[in-house]
């Protein structure tokens, strides 16, 4: 599929990873709709991308079932349609299941709150907007169309992550699963499993922790967004890609 040719939302395109899609897909002549919970980081990235091609924005928590219906409503009625759709979105709430203090001797547990809230916007969410997505898709029949979900080297299970690795894995399933459902429809899948990568969301890992993942990757740094963008460029162009996950984590193993 050409890039130009796109109408694509992508989630989380406020920050990070999801800033850098856009960018690059503005850039490459798509129409994107960029979303996100953080409206004013949506307004400086309209401000910025303005100029340089399509962009329209639209404030969602993808964990929130009308918001996405009226996300995926909205890039149809500014680009005469949607075709395509990047899942990025996701946050983290790190923390053993289970662990005893050796000081005190205290069994803390991961709450079930911190549990919930990532299933929510890192697995619900990105169910909601391929649901979302496809159903428009298949309703308007339009196609060629593409899915793309972001991953994460987590999903093989992360120390301190039960929630995270738990979502991350489950949404690999899944996008293996609507290439079985979807290819009927003219819909292609893919997800993209990131390493550690240099985006906000690593400032909430302490530096020590950071320094001791970093010296376990075997190309010994973390990756750049853009090196994660090549990925997701090559799902979105590859018409005989469907349904497997791209791993770019510079080797690492957990
Ligand atoms: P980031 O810089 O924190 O950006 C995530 C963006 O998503 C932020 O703008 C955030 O807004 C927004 N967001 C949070 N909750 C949302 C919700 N419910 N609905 C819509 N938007 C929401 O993170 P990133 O590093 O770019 O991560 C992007 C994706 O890559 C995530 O799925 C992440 O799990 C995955 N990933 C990242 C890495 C890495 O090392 N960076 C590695 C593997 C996978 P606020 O800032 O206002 O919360």
């Amino acid at each position: 599929m050409n890039l130009n040719d796109l109408k694509i939302i992508v989630t989380g395109a406020g920050s990070g990873l999801g800033r850098c899609f856009a960018e690059n897909l503005v850039k490459a002549g798509a129409s994107v709709m960029a979303s996100d919970v953080n409206k004013e980081a949506l307004d400086a990235l309209k401000t910025e991308l303005g100029e340089h091609g399509k962009i329209e924005t639209f404030v969602a928590d993808v964990s929130n079932e009308a918001q996405v219906i009226d996300m995926v409503k909205a890039t149809a009625e500014a680009f005469g349609g949607v075709n395509g759709l990047v899942n990025n979105a996701g946050i983290t709430r790190d923390g053993l299941m289970v662990s005893k203090s050796k000081s005190t001797g205290e069994v803390r547990k991961m709450s079930l709150e911190n549990w919930q809230k990532v299933i929510d916007v890192d697995l619900t969410g990105v169910f909601l907007c391929a649901r979302e997505v496809a159903a428009y898709m298949i309703e308007n029949d339009v196609k060629p169309g593409v899915i793309v979900s972001i991953s994460s080297v987590s999903r093989h299970g992360n120390f301190g992550q039960s929630n995270y690795s738990a979502a991350k894995a489950g949404l690999v399933a899944d996008t293996a699963l609507w290439s079985k459902e979807l290819s009927r429809y003219g819909i292609r899948t893919g997800a993209v499993a990131p390493g550690f990568s240099r985006t906000p969301i690593l400032e909430a890992m302490p530096e020590k922790v950071l320094d001791k993942v970093v010296s376990q990757v075997p190309l010994r740094r973390l990756g750049e967004p853009t090196e994660i963008w090549q990925a997701v460029k090559f799902i979105l162009e590859c018409d005989y890609f469907t349904g497997r996950c791209v791993d770019v984590d510079g080797g690492l193993t957990l």
